[in-house]
């Protein structure tokens, strides 16, 4: 059996099929990571339904050190004096007072989302993880019965020597 974890994967238009939901024709697939175990065509838009798969959270990545929440008091007055110090050398070098607001510390952006460039995996709810499992089981019992019937379609060519020769004598 496979496990409940489906990567997605994006195919050409033209490669299109029927959602396994809805029918709608799509070129999202999820394929399981088990390989050549299960796959099956989707919208895009069901996964973004909590109820129908959820995503998996990728491989976390190291955060950065933490800084402290709150400066200190004495760092309060360091800084202060760093930019007011920063302040004097600005206003002598520009020669400008008005510029105030160039000196104040700009608050440090967040870093930009990290856009997610690995894999995408999915963990189907677990309702449609057994449709899934029912549904390969029964692919699986069709290719049997396909390969069953191809054979007793096309009868092979005998592997046993015919009833009617005679034995070698002795
Ligand atoms: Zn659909």
């Amino acid at each position: 059996m496979f496990a409940n974890k489906y990567r997605k994967r994006l195919v050409s238009v033209s490669d299109k099929k029927g959602c396994f939901v809805c029918y709608k024709s799509s070129n999202t697939v999820l394929v399981n990571e088990v390989p050549s175990s299960d796959f099956f065509y989707v919208c895009a838009s069901h996964l973004t339904d909590k109820g129908f798969a959820i995503e998996l959270a990728q491989p976390a990545e190291p955060l950065p050190p933490k800084l402290p929440l709150k400066p200190s008091e004495t760092e309060k007055e360091t800084m202060a004096k760093e930019i007011a110090a920063l302040k004097t050398e600005w206003d002598r070098v520009k020669g400008v007072k008005e510029e105030e607001k160039a000196l104040v510390p700009k608050e440090p952006s967040p870093p930009p989302l990290a856009t997610p460039t690995g894999p995408v995996y999915y963990e189907l709810n677990a309702h449609i993880f057994k449709l899934r499992i029912d549904a390969r089981k029964r692919l699986t019992q069709e290719k049997k019965t396909r390969q069953v019937l191809a054979v007793q379609a096309f009868p092979s060519v005998p592997n046993h020597t015919p009833m009617d020769t005679n034995p070698p004598s002795a």
